[in-house]
């Protein structure tokens, strides 16, 4: 029998936690036929996967490319990385439903939300809808090159019903049936369900809260309600107002959302925090009898702060291969050997273009609450001759548009650090 596709000679992580092993893959029909270590059969066409490995597509249950899917159908970065499928509309935020004239709303949330530059967003958005459900249209219209599933964020939609009182108050009744029955529309239109935030720092237009936090629980049992009555569904909530904590005010209200809606609730944020070590173990154990009914946290497999080795930084592969390669295969390649690069290479004098705005310093705190900086009996004589670290947190589009480091003052190359120094002109130097 002849084959579709067959990929060859890959490492296969199947998924299953099953050690990677070599195997070849064959496809029928759009369909995996068979995995064997050599498959003998002729296909129509054949991959050689040599050196890589094949998994199944990752699923990312949290982004936001709601704008982005105007103008990049292949939603980089996550399809550089393996990701298949994505899950958009979280935390509340989001630019549909949206009528003309409350864009900006919409636009502003996204700036103040998810660190958006305006300008991006006013010249990319394209607005060939205003229902929710035309929102999904126009997104499939794009013909993504991942799997699109939609949340349906709460926050325009109260927008759309309450215009900008949204954003001072809860809803009436009127407007609270009004958003229910638009929110069960979505859904039937093939949204996942609702998301929502409550987060202190998810400002939104001018300043104000998200307008989403403004909801009160009789809207927010209307809302679950809506899930309930159809029997599917899902609700995306960002509850913890500290990263990692869980307190009764947020349990409670996740055993409310569970009771009202009968569907199952994603919540964040599980960060690991190295200032509270035991924060999130606490928190899923006050939180497992909602777990146990449905509720599921989002984490992180990364800690909330990172040091990102130069040598090795997975979440910046692309960027740093088109920067010219800091694993150093980039800077052994000679002239006329192989592809060219296309973007600057770190020898080739460019200076950044433009500042990582999404940069901070986290100040190192000893165990005395004495001076990083100063030697100290709790400190130790080993612990005295190493440099305190200065994190810097970095903007992934701006890194990956090569605005990072391209010189050779840029990148600490020779240390093999992103962003660890001594001296506070690290964070300037890298950051330019
Ligand atoms: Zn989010």
């Amino acid at each position: 029998m002849a084959l579709d596709l067959v990929i060859r000679n890959g490492l296969l992580v199947d998924g299953t936690g099953a050690p990677a092993r070599r195997a070849d893959i064959g496809v029928l029909n759009g369909k995996i036929f068979s995995v064997q270590e050599q498959i003998q059969e002729k296909a129509a066409r054949v991959i050689d996967a040599s050196g890589l490995a094949v998994a199944p597509g990752f699923i990312d249950p949290h982004t936001h490319y709601d704008a982005q899917i105007c103008w990049d159908g292949a939603l980089t970065p996550s399809s550089w990385h393996g990701v298949t499928s994505v899950v958009m509309g979280n935390c509340g935020v989001g630019i549909a439903p949206c009528r003309p004239e409350t864009r900006e709303f919409a636009m502003r949330d996204l700036v103040n939300v998810e660190a958006i530059p305006f300008e991006v967003l006013n010249q990319g958005i394209t607005w060939d809808w205003e229902s929710f459900p035309q929102f999904m249209d126009a997104a499939a219209a794009r013909k993504p090159a991942l799997n699109l599933a939609f949340l349906a964020p709460l926050t325009p939609f109260r927008h759309y019903v309450m215009g900008e009182a949204s954003m001072e108050r809860a809803a009436s009744v009127v407007e609270l049936n009004e958003i229910k029955k638009l929110l069960g529309e979505a859904i039937d239109a093939g949204a996942f369900g609702f998301s929502s935030t409550l987060l202190n720092q998810h400002m939104g237009y001018a300043g104000r809260p998200l307008a989403c936090r403004n909801a009160s629980r009789e809207e927010l049992r209307a809302y679950c309600n809506a899930l309930r009555e159809r029997g599917k569904g899902a609700i995306e909530i960002a509850m913890t107002k500290q990263i990692g904590v869980m307190e009764e005010p947020e349990l409670e209200l996740l055993d409310f959302m569970l009771t009202e809606s009968a569907r199952p609730i994603t919540f964040i944020a599980m960060f690991d925090r190295d200032d509270i070590s035991e924060a999130v173990r606490t928190s899923l154990r006050k939180a497992a009898p909602m777990i146990a009914r449905g509720a599921r946290p989002q984490t992180s497999p990364l800690p909330l702060t990172r040091e990102i080795n130069m040598r090795n930084p997975f979440s910046f592969i692309r960027g740093i291969e088109e920067m010219g390669g800091s694993n150093g295969r980039g800077s052994r390649r000679r002239p006329g050997q192989g592809r060219r690069r296309r973007v600057s290479r770190p020898d080739a004098g460019r200076r950044p273009r433009q500042r990582v705005h999404h940069d901070f310093v986290q100040q190192p705190r000893r165990p005395d609450g004495g001076d990083p900086e100063q030697p100290g009996h709790a400190a130790g004589p080993r612990r005295r001759r190493r440099a305190p670290r200065h994190v810097v947190r970095l903007g992934l589009s701006e890194l990956h548009a090569g605005h990072l480091g391209a010189g050779k003052e840029g990148a600490h190359a020779g240390s093999g650090w992103l962003c660890a120094g001594r001296e506070s002109s690290t964070q300037s130097s890298t950051a330019r």
